[in-house]
C-alpha cells in the first residue's frame, strides 16, 4: 500500500511560513497515496516560481524546467511514455502568463497532463510584481499606480479551448483539495487544477482571510459538472462568493495520445527499436544522453 510517507523528500522547503505551497504539496502527496499511485509511476515537470521548485520536496521523477515551458516539456514525456502519470506544477505567471499558450494548446489536444497551477495572483519569486491575475488597480513595484490588465479567467479560458476536466481547489481546505487533484489523476485527458494559492509575503490582501469566509464548494451547490455552460458561467463568479471543486467534467472524448498511431503498440518508452541497427541506436544515446 502507497502512503503519504513515499513520497516524503529529505529537503526542506524553503518557502516563507504559511505559504500556500505547503498545502498544495499535502495535498498532492495524499491525493497520489489514495490514488495508490507510487512516486516511480509519476514525472513532475515545473516551470520557474516559488511554488515550482516543488519537485525538490517530493520523492517522484522530477524535472524542474525553464519559465512558461512545463506543459511543452510534460507533452513531450507523456508521449515518450504515456504508460506513467505526468503532473505540471507551476504559477499563474508561468502557467497563465509566459505559458499560456501551452494551457490552450494541451487542451485543445486534450493531452493526459495534471496540470496544477498556484495560482497566487502575484509573483511571489521575483518579489511582488503584479500577475496575470492580479486584481485591477493592485499596486506593485510594476504597477505603482495600479494594475490596469483585466486578469486572465483561466477556468473559462480553458473551457472555451475544450479541456475535459476543469478545476478548482484552495490549501485552506486539504481533504477538498486531495481529492480534486485524486479526481484529476483519474482523468484520461487534459485536466486542469487551478489552485487557489495564498501568498501570505506579496499578496496578504488575498490571503487565507481572503478566503475562508468566500469559497464555497460546487458539489454542495448542486452543480452539474456536465453542463458546460454552467461551468462557465462558476468560472467567472469571483467576490463575495468563490467556487471550489469540479467545474467541468467531458467523459467518451479520446485523448491526444489515444489517438496518434505511433502509440498503438503501447508506450514508445517501451516499444522495440526494431527499425535501428545496434549501431545506430548507439549512436543516438551517445548524441542525447
Ligand atoms: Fe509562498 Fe509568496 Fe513566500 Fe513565495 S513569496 S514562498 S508564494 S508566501
Amino acid at each position: 500500500m502507497i502512503t503519504r510517507q513515499d513520497f516524503d523528500s529529505p529537503e526542506r522547503p524553503t518557502w516563507c511560513p504559511g505559504c500556500g505551497n505547503f498545502g498544495i504539496l499535502n495535498a498532492i502527496k495524499m491525493a497520489l497515496a489514495e490514488q495508490n499511485i507510487a512516486p516511480h509511476e509519476i514525472v513532475m515537470v515545473t516551470g520557474i516560481g516559488c511554488g515550482s521548485k516543488l519537485p525538490h520536496y517530493i520523492k517522484v521523477n522530477g524535472l524542474h524546467t525553464i519559465h512558461g515551458r512545463p506543459v511543452a516539456v510534460a507533452t513531450g514525456a507523456r508521449l515518450a511514455n504515456h504508460g506513467i502519470q505526468i503532473m505540471t506544477v507551476h504559477g499563474d505567471g508561468d502557467g497563465y502568463g509566459m505559458g499560456l499558450a501551452h494551457l490552450a494548446h494541451a487542451a485543445r489536444r486534450n493531452i493526459g497532463i495534471v496540470d496544477v497551477v498556484q495560482n497566487n495572483r502575484v509573483y511571489g519569486l521575483t518579489k511582488g510584481q503584479y500577475s496575470p491575475t492580479s486584481d485591477p488597480g493592485m499596486r506593485t513595484p510594476t504597477s505603482p499606480e495600479g494594475a490596469i490588465d483585466r486578469p486572465v479567467p483561466p477556468l473559462a479560458l480553458a473551457i472555451t479551448m475544450g479541456a475535459t476536466f476543469v478545476s478548482r481547489g484552495y490549501p485552506g481546505d486539504l481533504r477538498h483539495l486531495a481529492w480534486v487533484i485524486g479526481q484529476a489523476l483519474q482523468h484520461p485527458g487534459y485536466a486542469l487544477v487551478d489552485v487557489l494559492q495564498p501568498c501570505v509575503t506579496f499578496n496578504r490582501p488575498s490571503a487565507y482571510d481572503f478566503y475562508n469566509p468566500r469559497v464555497y464548494k460546487l458539489e454542495d451547490a448542486g452543480h452539474d459538472v456536465t453542463d458546460k455552460t454552467a461551468a462557465w458561467e462558476r468560472a467567472f463568479e469571483w467576490g463575495d462568493r468563490i467556487p471550489i471543486g469540479i467545474f467541468y467534467v467531458e467523459k467518451g472524448t479520446p485523448s491526444y495520445e489515444e489517438q496518434v498511431p505511433a502509440l498503438r503498440a503501447g508506450p514508445l518508452a517501451k516499444q522495440p527499436l526494431t527499425k535501428l541497427s545496434p549501431a545506430q541506436v548507439q549512436a543516438l544515446q551517445a548524441e542525447v544522453i
